[in-house]
């Protein structure tokens, strides 16, 4: 039988989806793209933006056309009835009881054995000891890198999110449990671990922040193995974090949801820093890395945003020279404080400044693209195409590797340095001297 686990959203949801999928195959289903035809779907929906929720049923209504769709994730959580009524086959599965898919595999099994169809097998299973850091992949089907989830939650309350609203207070892995699954993937090959959350640096485990678990962390794992950050909130980097960024292993690629880059704004929408602090984490993330990879988050059109405020955050990003930016026009959330704000920003102006930061991060990129020529770096081989590997570099860039190694193979971490950029592809040649020793 074919499972197809489709998913939208942050890495997060993938993470969790790769354990899904991986809890399928163990139980010798064949885990398929969403161009093939399964017999069992599974949607981890995300609720961040309508057009993400406007995908989730697009693609929720194809499938359960066909074959039983389990809904999941948080547009699931916050709006079961909604998704339920996109077809009979649609089953919805509540964030407390998403990691119950992890066991579904096991029970179809035996539920087909005794005579039920797949939807039955479905309704009639339930998991009572299941948990949100039940994910633990050790293979991974979508993706080259492994992913870890050791965070979930969020107690801070932006005024335009719902995310924490569908997974409700933060909650951490403990240490142990973080080092046990990390060692487990480092002995399955993976070289590349990328640790997730909701909201990463709110991990807590015993007073103990993301720092100190990197302390625990990083002196169990080999030489081999590389750690990347999905991302990180700028409230909580601190010094015990960015001293363990210094570490080799750490990937120079740092990912920061800014949402905009005026006081008056972050303030309005209950962001817990000011541009002068992040200015200056900023510019330790850059002191703990030679010339890291900054991504960010921009949503345009917030409540209140006037064409000055957008000014700065243009600004702001222009002096910054982030390597590339996430942009987001303001989507209205349901059950969220902004969701019926009274100085809403036009949709044509909204869009058109979002138009104007995507552009700048057009420009962004190559120039980091640019600045890179002849740099010494580590690239994770990601797949093969045309003759060609093509891979992701420490500090996250799409390459496509020149003299890739014989016994090249998915997932394996190489050395070399960067060549050309290649515009119309938007990647970088990358000239391989061999498997990182
Ligand atoms: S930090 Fe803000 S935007 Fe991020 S999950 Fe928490 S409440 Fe939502």
């Amino acid at each position: 039988m074919n499972v197809c686990v489709y998913t939208l959203g942050c890495r997060l949801n993938q993470c969790e989806s790769e354990a899904i999928a991986d809890s399928f195959a163990k139980q010798g289903f064949t885990v398929v793209g969403e161009q093939e035809k399964a017999d069992i779907y599974v949607v981890n929906t995300c609720t961040v933006t309508s057009k993400a929720e406007q995908k989730a049923r697009r693609m929720i209504r194809k499938f359960a056309a066909t074959a039983v769709t389990l809904a999941t994730g948080c547009y699931a959580q916050v709006n079961e009835e909604e998704l339920k009524e996109l077809g009979e086959n649609v089953i919805v599965v509540p964030l407390e009881k998403k990691a119950h898919l992890l066991k579904l595999a096991e029970h179809l099994k035996a539920s087909v054995v005794a005579g039920m169809d797949l939807k039955q097998g479905c309704l009639s299973f339930s998991d009572g000891r299941a948990s949100v850091f039940d994910y633990d992949a050790a293979s991974f089907s979508y993706h080259s890198r492994a992913y870890l989830k050791i965070q979930d939650g969020c107690d801070n309350s932006c005024a335009y999110c719902r995310v924490h609203i569908a997974r409700g207070m933060a909650i951490s892995l403990d240490h142990e449990e973080v080092v046990s699954r990390a060692l487990a993937l480092e002995q399955a090959g993976f070289q590349e671990i990328m640790l997730t959350g909701v909201n990463l640096t709110m991990y807590d485990h015993q007073g103990q922040g993301l720092g100190g678990l990197l302390e625990h962390l990083l002196p169990r794992l080999s030489d081999k193995v590389r750690l990347r950050l999905s991302s990180l909130e700028p409230d909580h980097i601190d010094d015990r974090l960015l001293e363990m960024l210094k570490d080799r292993r750490m990937q120079p690629h740092f990912h920061i949801p800014v949402q905009s880059g005026s006081d008056h704004i972050l303030q309005k929408v209950g962001r817990k820093y000011t541009i002068a602090e992040l200015s200056r984490i900023l510019d330790r993330l850059r002191m703990a890395k030679d010339d890291p990879f900054l991504a960010a988050d921009f949503i345009t059109g917030l409540p209140g945003e006037t064409e000055e405020n957008f000014e700065e955050t243009h600004r702001f990003i222009t002096e910054q020279q982030f390597s590339s930016l996430h942009v987001f026009p303001f989507s209205p959330r349901p059950d969220t404080p902004l969701f019926k704000a009274s100085d809403r920003v036009p949709e044509s102006v909204r869009d058109e400044r979002a138009l104007r930061l995507r552009s700048l991060s057009t420009d962004l990129l190559h120039t980091y693209q640019k600045r890179q020529v002849g740099k010494e770096a580590e690239v994770i081989m990601q797949k093969r195409k045309g003759g060609y590997w093509y891979g992701l570099s420490g500090n996250y860039l799409d390459v496509k590797i020149l003299s890739a190694p014989p016994f090249a193979r998915e997932g394996m971490l190489i050395s070399g340095s960067f060549g050309h950029v290649l515009g119309q592809e938007g990647k970088m040649e990358f000239l391989c001297n061999g498997p990182t020793a």
